[in-house]
């Protein structure tokens, strides 16, 4: 018998009050008890006993029932506690009438606590939900929505899954729900939701593959990028759709490192579907079970061809010259740092070509920026060629070039290089319609023996690199390390002449020059002394040139011009005889924009007679830019002031130019009148130059004349001046002035 029937039966059977009423009456519906025959009546005795019998046999089966009853109820008791889902009985009322363990750790609540509770605390609306259901037929209802939530004891909401139904329970139908918590579900649902949205929207490529390789699915953008339809590669291997540009060791290494750890990235050439072959950025990523077991692999990439164009365009500006497409300085310093690596590797030696076009600046200022700017690309392109492609050549400024000899075996190979660089600029270039000459003076360092070091390299070529322009430019120089001690002393001399003019270490000198003829003083060349506080008097021969190298030769000139021009007004004013003075001017001077400017100012202030003032350039200095000196010389001349050429017969004079230079003297140098009475060649050098200059209608002065034999062949040859020790040695100021004050008027 099921619970149903039994409780059917009892209360049929246990109708007590109809009994009851029945059996004081005395007379008992047969139909009512078992036993006696329907229709008939019975002696009240006969019934009672009958029903005393009857009584017997329900209480034994009541008891029986009492017994199953409380079997089932510990059954019942028994599983509800035991249950993993949370169980609550409760009334139409919403009323909770049973609960378990499983509702407490779910709802936070003690048992005692829930018991009472109203359902809808826990649940919110759950009344709201009861008439949807058909409870009529006593079913269980299942719902799933993210509307039903249940509510922690300390407030927290979670979603929940409920089974309700009215099953009859102690005799009665009653609310029976069962709940469990779908937290852990739906955050799964959500992830694979989400993931569906990230696979399906991406703009990067997502592959997925079996653990054999096999592409088992692919994304939209897969196809955007690829041009790969999905069904057309399902089943295939990745790998068919990387570039042939990859090698073996590229797939080994992809594999080891995958496998190792999980994870590889990298870029990668693929092709299209097209056949374009295209950079893109990949990363993959082993998919593991809850075992650690690799089960598939995902692939994402993304197409970085336009990022790569701009990278690329990005290095080109920062890596190379824009003018020339040559290696600018960044790249240099890199080149020759990696270069130095690798001879430091190999035991071999890296040559540093430090290059400096000769002249460029002129070409640059008489043809204009644009043709100076072909010139460079042309340069450019000759040196590029004169190398091989292992090496590099870069343009770091201006007319500065490097090149980088990787390799090498002997310093020879670069000294090979080098003449053919030489050779391939001495070809002229066509610019503008006009043939123009270029050549370069190139400084070479050799890694190790000249410097280990970037910093070493680059300066000790840079050195060589000056050294071949003092050799007279179109030259190379091998570094040596005379060449360093040269550059330590230039550095220390400029320092120390800086310091001589602030402390008035200049004085001058006078040397008197005389007319051949009348053996009378007409003149003086001024020369200028430093008098070092430790080492005493320094020739100008020898510091000089240190001063032409810096800005100092400009403030140096200029002090002894005006210093000389001063003296000069000073004596006369003392009343003694004016005799022309001749100042030396160094190239660095005439080449000052503002020279006419200065020199005038300075006979302004000094108020010395132009025609008093001579000013002496060496023949080197006149030629080196000599259509540009024309001018400024013609413009001294304007002023009234005396011009004559130095050390005449050193140089290379043009006789054309010559004519064209606004000049009153031609200097012979000592060295000619040195020997002119022992060397015959000199002796015929000094007279062309005196009949050359006369022919010019120019005057000449031979200086350095020591001898009474020197004297009386420039007497013959008719010189018209002389200067030298046979005279007299430049004189101090004091000495100088005895000599003028003896002069006749
Ligand atoms: P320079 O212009 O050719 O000057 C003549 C040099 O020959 C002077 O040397 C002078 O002392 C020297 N000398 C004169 N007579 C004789 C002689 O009979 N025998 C010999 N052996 N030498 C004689 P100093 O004064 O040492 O000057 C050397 C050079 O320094 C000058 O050569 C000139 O180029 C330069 N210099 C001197 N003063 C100045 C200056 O104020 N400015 C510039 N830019 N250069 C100067
Ligand atoms: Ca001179
Ligand atoms: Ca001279």
């Amino acid at each position: 018998m099921n619970k149903e029937e039994l409780e059917k039966n009892l209360s049929q059977k246990l109708d007590s009050e109809d009994i009851e009423h029945k059996s004081k009456a005395g007379i008992v519906p047969a139909t009512k008890i078992e036993g006696l025959k329907q229709g008939q009546s019975y002696k009240k005795a006969d019934v009672i006993s009958q029903l005393q019998i009857e009584l017997c046999e329900t209480n034994k089966g009541l008891l029986g029932l009492a017994v199953e009853l409380e079997q089932s109820e510990e059954k019942y008791s028994s599983i509800l506690k035991n249950a993993a889902e949370t169980i609550f009985t409760f009334t139409d009322e919403g009323i909770i009438e049973t609960t378990n363990p499983a509702a407490s750790v779910l709802f936070g609540y003690e048992e005692r606590e829930l018991l009472g509770l109203n359902i809808n605390a826990i649940i919110p609306k759950f009344n709201q939900l009861v008439p949807e259901l058909d409870l009529e037929e006593n079913i269980s209802h299942s719902m799933d929505d993210a509307a039903i939530y249940g509510i922690h004891k300390k407030g927290d909401a979670f979603p929940i899954e409920f089974t309700l139904g009215r099953p009859f329970f102690a005799s009665k139908r009653q609310w029976l729900v069962i709940i469990r918590d779908i937290t852990e579900r739906k955050r799964a649902e959500e992830d694979l939701r989400l993931m569906a949205k990230i696979f399906h929207g991406s703009t990067d490529a997502i592959v997925i593959a079996d653990i054999r390789g096999r592409i088992i699915d692919a994304n939209e953008a897969f196809t955007t990028i690829t041009g790969y339809e999905k069904d057309m590669i399902l089943g295939k291997h990745p790998i068919s759709l990387i570039s042939e540009k990859h090698n073996d060791h590229f797939h080994f290494e992809l594999r080891y490192t995958l496998l190792k750890t999980g994870a590889w990235c990298g870029e990668v050439w693929t092709k299209r579907k097209d056949g374009e072959i295209y950079p893109i950025w990949l990363s993959i990523y082993s998919v593991k079970d809850e075992n650690n077991v690799t089960t598939h692999f995902v692939g994402i990439f993304s197409d970085i061809t336009a990022r790569k164009e701009s990278e690329n365009k990005l290095k080109q500006l920062a890596h190379y010259d824009s003018l020339t497409g040559l290696a600018n300085r960044t790249q240099f310093i890199e080149r020759l740092k990696w270069s130095i690596d690798i001879a430091k590797r190999d035991g071999k030696k890296t040559a540093l070509m430090f290059l400096d076009l000769d002249r460029f600046k002129l070409i640059n200022d008489t043809l204009g920026h644009q043709a100076g700017d072909l010139l460079l690309i042309e340069v450019a392109q000759r040196l590029t060629k004169s190398v091989r492609e292992v090496d590099t050549v870069s343009r770091l400024a201006g007319d500065e070039f490097t090149i980088i000899l990787n390799s090498i075996k002997s310093p020879e190979d670069a000294g090979f290089v080098a003449k053919k660089i030489l050779d391939a600029l001495a070809v002229s270039v066509l610019l503008e319609g006009r043939e123009i000459f270029i050549s370069t003076s190139i400084g070479i360092a050799i890694y190790p023996s000249d410097g280990l070091d970037v910093n070493h390299l680059v300066k000790n070529a840079d050195t060589a690199m000056y050294h071949a322009k003092e050799r007279g430019r179109n030259n190379f120089q091998f570094f040596s390390n005379k060449m360093n001690q040269k550059v330590q002393n230039e550095l220390e001399m400029e320092t120390n002449l800086r310091q001589a003019l602030k402390n008035n270490e200049f004085t001058l000198n006078y040397q008197p020059q005389f007319d051949l003829n009348s053996q009378q003083m007409i003149g003086l060349e001024v020369l200028l002394r430093w008098k070092h506080p430790i080492l005493g008097f320094i020739s100008p021969a020898l510091f000089i040139p240190h001063a032409e190298k810096s800005d100092l030769i400009i403030t140096i000139g200029e002090w002894v011009l005006r210093t000389a021009c001063e003296r000069s007004m000073a004596w006369q004013a003392e009343g003694l005889k004016p005799v022309r003075i001749s100042v030396n001017l160094s190239g660095m001077q005439l080449k000052q924009h503002n020279l006419i400017d200065k020199i005038t100012q300075i006979l302004c202030e000094t108020k010395l007679p132009p025609e008093l003032l001579e000013l002496e350039l060496t023949e080197g200095v006149l030629m080196d830019n000599a259509e540009m000196t024309i001018n400024t010389l013609n413009k001294l001349k304007e002023m009234g002031i005396r011009l004559s050429i130095d050390d005449f017969g050193t140089g290379y004079s043009s006789l054309s130019y010559l004519k064209r230079f606004p000049i009153d003297t031609l200097k012979i140098d000592q060295s000619f009148v040195k020997d002119i009475v022992t060397d015959n060649d000199d002796n015929a050098i000094a007279s062309t130059i005196i009949a050359m200059a006369h022919n010019l209608r120019l005057k000449v002065i031979a200086e350095g004349v020591e001898t009474k034999e020197q004297l009386d062949i420039l007497y013959e040859k008719k010189c018209d001046e002389v200067q030298g020790y046979y005279f007299s040695r430049p004189l101090i100021e004091a000495d100088f002035c005895k000599l003028l004050a003896n002069l006749k008027n």
